[in-house]
């Protein structure tokens, strides 16, 4: 019989893996602790909105090609939704200024000067030549360290772009990291820098389709199977243990381990990982009236800092949410209600039905200690692989690093042969 690998978790990585392992013929199954595929990227029904909605606002750009790529791979390539050109339009709660960011190129730098990031209010010209600093940033140094003197700049664009791409603050997140997301974005123009979600919900684009597009090719992906130990033997996996008995592998069997970060640690021996990890709060609102057409709008000196309007949804981010997580959910959403109704002009309108979604760990620190921590996708066992939005792709943990990861493992099993 032909070799099988067995890819633990059916998050993206997992899913990625999986579509890129069937579309070069390979005989594989998926185990999912969970009793749905998803991981942290996925959308439900919510009985108290009666809406579906996402666990999380997941926000990708047109520059994401390998998400762009999974998702024409597995036929959802039209599911995606978001503005013709690239506008980041923001409000702030302090002053109640309004303005747009059109975004070009970094590479022909003119847009800065023109309609550009010269429309948030109080930029000055030398705070635009602040951003150059982070094409050198070492990857000791932090976004602060290199953008905090860019001003008004700094604290209407820079910092509130780099905190939803790395969900960690300014001052302690990784330049190098984020620098890695806008050379694949600003650094390839304004066609790479076009926002984009899911038209319907996260599911609907990322998991329900993958799913669909294996078990056409005869590829199981089995819930609730709790991976509990992996068994090694002469330098390579040799058994997958469940709880239920163990599954012996064939010669030629590869495994793929696409866990959080602290149930691979507990899996491999002597694996390092990165351990601190960001919290992410979402609030969902079911608003009076519904928008024909998706629009977003970037939320300056409050507590929400991305909302989003979907249909009669608003559902609105906070990212690097350490101390707002703790609070009352109440609360939470009293607070995140009042931005909302300011940023869309409704006046007094009183807390509509709501739901706080409050992902703990969302993704990894993605603080210069941390990402020296990420492994990359080989271990010391011949058979045995990882990938993960927190294993070494080079990017952030998002959609784009842990399906890159995905990918990079199915390559690996592949080189074996
Ligand atoms: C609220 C929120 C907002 C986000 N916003 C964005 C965004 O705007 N843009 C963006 O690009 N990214 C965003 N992300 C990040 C993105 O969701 C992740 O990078 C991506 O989903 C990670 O996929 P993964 O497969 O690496 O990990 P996971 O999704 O964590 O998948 C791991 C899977 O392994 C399973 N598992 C765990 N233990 C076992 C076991 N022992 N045996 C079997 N299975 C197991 C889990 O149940 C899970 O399904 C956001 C994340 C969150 C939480």
């Amino acid at each position: 019989m032909a070799p099988t690998t067995h890819i633990i978790g059916a998050g993206l990585a997992g899913l990625s893996c999986a579509v890129g392992l069937a579309l070069a013929g390979w005989r594989m199954a998926v185990y999912e602790a969970a009793t749905q595929a998803g991981g942290r990227c996925r959308s439900f029904h919510d009985p108290v909105l009666d809406r579906l909605i996402d666990n999380g606002n997941h926000i990708l750009l047109s520059g994401n090609s390998s998400a762009f790529a999974y998702l024409e791979d597995i036929g959802a390539g039209g599911s995606l939704t978001g503005p013709d050109r690239a506008a980041f339009p923001f409000f702030d709660l302090q002053s109640n200024h309004r303005w747009t960011v059109r975004p070009g190129s970094i590479l022909a730098p003119w847009w800065l000067f023109s309609g550009g990031v010269r429309r948030v209010p109080g930029a000055r010209v030398f705070d635009y030549l602040q951003g150059l600093r982070l094409a050198w940033a070492g990857k000791d140094t932090t976004v602060a360290e290199c953008l905090a003197g860019s001003g008004a700049l700094y604290r209407r664009f820079w910092e509130p772009l780099a905190v939803a791409v790395l969900n960690t603050s300014a001052e302690e997140g990784s330049a190098a990291l984020f620098r890695s997301v806008l050379r694949e974005t600003l650094g390839r123009g304004e066609a790479a820098c076009r926002l984009r979600i899911a038209r319907t919900g996260l599911s609907e684009s990322f998991i329900a389709p993958a799913l669909v597009f294996l078990e056409q090719r005869g590829c199981p992906v089995r819930m609730n199977q709790r991976l509990r130990s992996l068994v090694f033997d002469n330098g390579r996996v040799s058994g997958l243990d469940f709880g239920a008995g163990k599954m012996n592998l064939a010669t030629g069997d590869a495994v793929v381990l696409t866990v959080p970060p602290a149930t691979a640690e507990g899996l491999v021996p002597g694996l390092v990982v990165p351990r601190a990890s960001r919290a992410i709060v979402n609030g969902h609102f079911r608003l009076q009236q519904r928008y024909d057409k998706m629009f977003h709008l970037g939320l300056i000196g409050g507590i929400g800092q991305w909302l989003f309007v979907r249909g009669d949804i608003a559902s609105v981010s906070v990212s690097a949410a350490g101390d707002l997580v703790e609070s009352p959910v109440n609360t939470i959403a009293a607070g995140l209600w009042d931005e909302i109704a300011r940023a869309l002009g409704l006046g007094g309108a009183s807390l509509p039905a709501y739901r706080i979604v409050k992902e703990k760990r969302a993704t990894f620190a993605q603080i210069p200690a941390e990402v020296s921590r990420r492994p990359g996708v080989g271990t010391p066992w011949s058979n045995l692989f990882l990938a993960g939005d927190w294993t070494d792709t080079g990017l952030p943990a998002t959609i784009e690093g842990a399906v890159r990861s995905g990918r990079a493992a199915a390559a690996a099993v592949r080189s074996l042969m």
